[in-house]
């Protein structure tokens, strides 16, 4: 199976130099390229000639600067390109390849053998050792299949590490269980488990809100504004992380220690139109959590169960299962009226989606 990993790079200066040289030369190759391909037309068609990448780096000389290896993926894209154009069988259409702008994110790909990695840090041809952070590792005995290094509108630079991996299904524990998403906590288990929401949400919630009201304040064009919008940006980037790593965390702890787990198909759109709800609803990405969920029951050999959404989780008892008409949102406790079962009313969920379908 193959599996995208990816890790920011931190260059010093020479690097980052030798990395702009490098985007810029592919840039360059794939532009021209576009432009005899868009030069054709019927009367010239024996005339259409692509000079390979090897006769670009002969005559032009700042183009032998950079690997030659990072020109030939460019050049084998801009085949897949075209082969993928002209691909009857293809859904959606693919337009004429377009010239790629310099303040657009950049990239260069390098295949296996062009790059290594050494301790904390990433060697890359031509380029040499550039410091990176691993926050996950790398799976072990994998193989490195190739490297995209990449540079955002932000200015930050990343290297997506494609390997290939046996994966090895999670153990069986015999155990089932129903998440309930709630609005107190993120979810609770069935067997009582509950996670919560972290509290830096919250705060780096409220920093983000601030710095987006500061932004607004600022007179357009000025340079002050300028700083204050990569301030958001960067804020942005670093909540969208912090949440990111969380549902990671979380859904993989589910995935390990249950066998089969069972969700409610939910349906977030309607939700949203709750006012009430929606904040802590965009704010815990459930359809995300859930997706990660989906995955990683394939991936781990373990098997996800959606309850349809007509099923009553949270109107129904969990003990005798009869089923209110009504349930306020505001209701923490489900009251049973006629097994005078009491339990939270998330919990009660859960154990209704987990009795579901077994
Ligand atoms: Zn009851």
């Amino acid at each position: 199976m193959l599996r995208a990993y990816k890790y920011r790079l931190l260059p010093n200066i020479t690097q980052s130099i030798g990395f702009s040289k490098t985007f810029g030369c592919v840039r360059f190759f794939w532009n021209k390229q576009a432009e005899i391909f868009n030069s054709y037309n019927k009367e010239n068609n024996d005339k259409v000639v692509y000079k390979t990448s090897t006769e670009f780096r002969n005559e032009i000389a700042w183009m032998r600067e950079v690997s030659a290896a990072a020109l030939q993926q460019k050049e084998i894209d801009f085949k897949e390109y075209k082969k993928q154009m002209f691909n009857k069988k293809r859904k959606e259409k693919l337009g004429k390849p377009v010239f790629k702008k310099r303040h657009e994110r950049q990239s260069f790909r390098l295949p296996n053998g062009k790059f290594y990695i050494i301790g904390d840090r990433i060697q890359i041809e031509k380029i040499g050792k550039v410091k990176f952070i691993q926050d996950r590792p790398l799976p072990e005995n994998c193989k490195l299949m190739s490297v995209t290094v990449s540079k955002d509108t932000t200015g930050a630079y990343y290297a997506s590490i494609l390997v290939e991996t046996q994966i090895i299904h999670y153990e069986k524990t015999g155990k089932s269980v129903g998440v309930d998403v709630g609005v107190k906590s993120f979810a609770k288990l069935s067997d009582g488990t509950e996670i919560r929401n972290p509290h830096f949400f919250r705060d780096s919630q409220a920093r983000l809100k601030r710095a987006q009201r500061r932004l607004r304040r600022k007179q357009k064009g000025s340079r002050r504004r300028n700083k204050c919008r990569l301030k958001v940006a960067k804020l942005y980037k670093q909540t969208a992380n912090q949440r990111n790593n969380f549902l990671q965390v979380e859904s993989t702890r589910i995935v390990k220690n249950y066998d089969i787990i069972k969700i409610e198909d939910l349906n977030v759109e309607g939700m949203m139109q709750n006012r009430r709800l929606a904040k802590s609803i965009a704010d815990a990405y459930f359809s995300k959590f859930f997706l990660m969920l989906e995955y990683k029951c394939k991936w781990y050999g373990k098997t996800l169960i959606k309850i349809p959404r007509f099923y009553p989780s949270s109107k129904m008892c969990s003990c005798c299962g009869s089923v209110k008409k009504e349930l306020k949102l505001s209701e923490r406790t489900y009251h049973c009226d006629v097994c005078g079962h009491e339990e939270d009313r998330d919990l009660n969920a859960a154990k209704n989606i987990n009795a579901m379908g077994v």
